[in-house]
């Protein structure tokens, strides 16, 4: 069997309880090195063999969850975040299926969490914005056409922008291209809850040149949004004069 686990956005506390167990129990664990805290891995019983995926091929990560599988031991792949984020894990699934390797998903805290909590920020606040949209620019992976930054742009809404530290620059340009004002606030929050955790606030105009002065190239979210901002409505759920399934309106 092979447990896909999501190991959370860095802190060692911050992965599930079910995630420890499985670590806990593994006789085999794969992780991804470059982001992954390495924390996680002193929760490996004795014994327990560790790879990690940073300099593997797909078919390497294969071959060693197949022989795990041969001699009826458990893997855990362990991945950041949550799995279903940018994790590279359909094409995994999709190889073990055929050789009838059986595989389970425990997801784990996305970074765009952590981030919000760095920040003490809600994503989505009454009458600004409902909506989270989560991408990332191109670069040597493809993005859509269809999902051009400036197309999501256009929405407004608030953005969790992954895997583009690097490209500032021109993801400043879509941003103002697709309609949000050079003063929309922003934030860059590089590696949201490890203890290295930093957070930078700003505007879009502003984004290249916080990273550029803070050094921060890699392992950081763009938040962009007026959910940074100061405006907002009250809940309906709490407000006092609105009725719903669990409370009667007090005024
Ligand atoms: N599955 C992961 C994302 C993997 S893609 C998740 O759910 O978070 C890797 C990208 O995620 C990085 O380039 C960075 O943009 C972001 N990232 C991962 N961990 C982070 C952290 N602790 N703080 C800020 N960004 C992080």
């Amino acid at each position: 069997m092979v447990h896909f686990v999501g190991a959370g956005p860095g802190a060692a506390d911050l992965i599930t309880v079910r995630g420890q167990r499985l670590l806990q129990e593994a006789d085999v664990i794969i992780y991804a090195g470059s982001l992954v805290n390495p924390e996680h891995l002193k929760l490996a019983k004795e014994g327990c063999k560790i790879y990690d995926s940073a300099s593997m091929t797909l078919e390497e990560v294969i071959t060693v969850m197949q022989e795990a599988e041969a001699e009826g031991k458990t893997t855990v792949r362990l991945h950041t975040g949550d799995p279903s984020i940018y994790g590279a894990i359909r094409e995994q699934m999709d190889l073990l299926e055929p050789k009838k390797i059986d595989f389970d998903v425990t997801p784990g805290v996305s970074s765009f969490f952590g981030a919000a909590a760095a920040l003490k920020a809600e994503y989505t606040l009454p009458n600004v914005s409902q909506t989270v949209i989560i991408t990332r620019m191109a670069g040597r992976t493809p993005v859509p056409e269809k999902e051009e930054i400036s197309k999501l742009a256009s929405h407004n809404a608030t953005m969790a922008i992954f895997l583009s530290t690097g490209l500032l620059e021109p993801l400043r340009e879509r941003l103002l291209v697709g309609g949000y004002r050079k003063d929309t606030p922003a934030a860059i929050v590089y590696k949201a809850t490890w203890p290295e955790e930093k957070v930078f606030y700003g505007t879009v105009e502003t984004l290249p040149q916080i990273a550029k002065e803070n050094n921060i190239t890699k392992t950081a979210l763009i938040l962009v949004g007026e959910f940074l901002g100061d405006t907002y409505e009250r809940s309906k759920l709490y407000d006092p004069t609105f009725t719903h399934e669990f409370r009667e309106a007090t005024k």
